[in-house]
Formats: structure tokens, C-alpha cells, sequence
């Protein structure tokens, strides 16, 4: 069901999530790069100019998938003998059913290899819930199709014109912007985002609460910049916290604090990367709040 009819049948949470690395336990994109592509070396690179802000993640990301040897076809079937579903997402997933709660995964991968992948993983049945926005594939010459390899038959169609590719904030923003008018409070629904990594930054600002993985570059994103975020090592925890504040059990608010306190002692030791790292542009509030957290005793 996509934006507005989700809105119109006024659920109380709307779960955006990731798909590589935060449904999936492995990246999908890293997996065939690594064993079908360039090779893990190389994309590391590739990933640490992302990081370092020398490279965009749609150039780094275009990169990896001309260097990919095999066709779409090849590509969907070899995923799906290689990559499995984190353990407790169907769990979520039948829950969200019978809570009225939509789903909406945000990938920066290509719609038919999520769709392929849902389908094999999940079954027909629960896929028909989740609604998939990422990037397209579109034929290329000289090879025009599918069953040929990438660059020669077929490429990756962004999803918009933004750096990432597909910008994860333009489809929140509506949600966002409509809840935002809302004049019943009571009536308005939380949105939660679940994710990992570097293509989760463009959505991190948007949501009420983001679920964080533990470990990965998008926590300390998080954490420098303010926004109110808890980990999770998996979708059972997930679970647990999306079904208190469903409940009223618990606000975001305090769900985030807890999270912060919980990563804090978990990392004490780490050392945080240098500001800058991320090259993001902050509001004037957003930056007090980032030098606020900052400058927290911890
Ligand atoms: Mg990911």
C-alpha cells in the first residue's frame, strides 16, 4: 500500500527498514561484488572513498555493479543460495500483520532482486505486506536483456538524482510532513527505520526512533549528530521495543535514551571518528543537539 493510502488506514507505527545487512544477514550488493565482481579488496576502496567523502556512494556503488560478471538472472539465483534472512524478521513481519502495521523497505539495492529474494525467503504470502522502494534496472545495449551480464545487457536505474542514488528521505518526508499536520495527537502514527550503513544516512533524520546495528558506521553517524537512535543485533529486539511503543508502553524518547546509555558502556573504549567524517549538512538545531550529545558527560 503506498503513501497516502498507509496513512488513510491510520495505523499507530509505520516501519521503514533497510534491506542489505539489517532483514538480510549478509549484503547482497558486497556479496556479488566480492565473489562475482571486482573482489573484496578493490571494494573496500571503493567503500573507505565513500566513507572519506572522496566518492559518492552512487559512483562507488555504480563501480562495483559495472564490474559484476554475471546476469540479473544468474544474479537473483546464486542470492538465493547464499543469503539468509535475519532469523527473527518473518517473526516481525507476522506480527506487523496482525497489528496493522506497514512495512516499507527503503533499499538502495534493485527492486527485482529484493522482490526475488522476499519471495524465496519469506514466501508469496507474507511478501504481498511489504511495500519495496529502491532503485530499477533498465536494458542497455549492446546486449538489451537480463540473461546478459551487467553493463553489457543490463545496468542499475537510480531511483532519483541524489548522491545516494535512491535518496531514503524523499519517500519518509511525506509521512513526515502529513503526521507533522496532524491535529490529533493521539492519532498520529510513530515512525520507526530500521538500518546499517552509509546508504541509511540520507533517512536517519527522518523518523521518530532508528534502530541502529549494533557495530556498523551508521551508530556512530547517530550518535554524533543527535539523532535518537537504539541498536539492535536483531529483529527480536526490534520486535520487543516496536511492540512497547505500540502499547504505550514506553515513548521513543525513553526507548532512545536507554539505547545511548546501553551503546555508551558498550563502547566506552572506541574512539570516535574526527567530525567531518560524514560530510553531512546539519539545521542550526541539529548542530546544537550534535554538540550537546557531544559534550554529554558520558
Ligand atoms: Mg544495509
Amino acid at each position: 500500500m503506498p503513501f497516502p493510502e498507509i496513512l488513510d488506514a491510520k495505523p499507530k507505527v509505520i516501519f521503514f527498514t533497510d534491506f542489505d545487512g539489517t532483514i538480510t544477514q549478509q549484503d547482497t550488493n558486497d556479496y556479488i561484488t566480492d565473489e562475482h565482481g571486482m573482489g573484496l579488496k578493490k571494494r573496500k576502496v571503493i567503500n573507505d572513498n565513500i566513507l572519506d567523502g572522496h566518492d559518492s556512494f552512487r559512483d562507488g556503488f555504480q563501480k562495483m555493479i559495472d564490474s559484476w560478471k554475471l546476469s540479473l538472472t544468474e544474479t537473483i539465483h546464486i542470492l538465493e543460495q547464499n543469503i539468509t534472512l535475519d532469523p527473527y524478521f518473518k517473526d516481525f513481519v507476522v506480527w506487523a500483520r496482525a497489528h496493522d502495521v506497514p512495512i516499507v523497505v527503503l533499499s538502495s539495492g534493485m527492486v527485482p532482486v529484493i522482490a526475488g529474494l522476499l519471495k524465496k525467503l519469506l514466501g508469496d504470502d507474507l511478501m504481498k505486506d511489504i511495500e519495496i522502494i529502491a532503485n530499477e534496472t533498465r536494458l542497455v545495449p549492446p546486449g538489451n536483456s537480463l540473461d546478459k551480464r551487467a553493463a553489457e545487457g543490463w545496468n542499475i536505474k537510480f531511483h532519483d538524482d541524489s548522491s545516494f542514488g535512491h535518496d531514503k528521505s524523499l519517500a519518509i518526508r511525506p509521512y513526515a510532513n502529513a503526521i507533522a499536520a496532524m491535529q490529533d495527537e493521539n492519532s498520529k502514527p510513530t515512525l520507526l527505520y530500521a538500518g546499517d550503513g552509509i546508504s541509511d544516512l540520507s533517512a536517519a533524520r527522518e523518523t521518530d526512533l532508528l534502530f541502529a546495528k549494533e557495530g556498523r558506521d551508521l551508530v556512530t553517524y547517530c550518535e554524533r549528530e543527535g539523532i535518537p537512535f537504539t541498536t539492535f543485533k536483531d529483529w527480536s529486539s526490534i520486535l520487543e521495543e516496536t511492540k512497547e511503543i505500540y502499547e504505550g508502553k514506553k515513548s521513543v524518547r525513553k526507548i532512545a535514551e536507554e539505547g545511548l546509555v546501553r551503546h555508551r558502556t558498550n563502547s566506552m573504549n572506541q574512539p570516535r571518528p574526527p567530525p567531518g567524517t560524514y560530510h553531512r549538512k546539519m539545521s542550526m538545531s541539529q548542530q546544537v543537539a550534535a554538540e550537546e550529545l557531544r559534550d554529554a558527560p558520558e
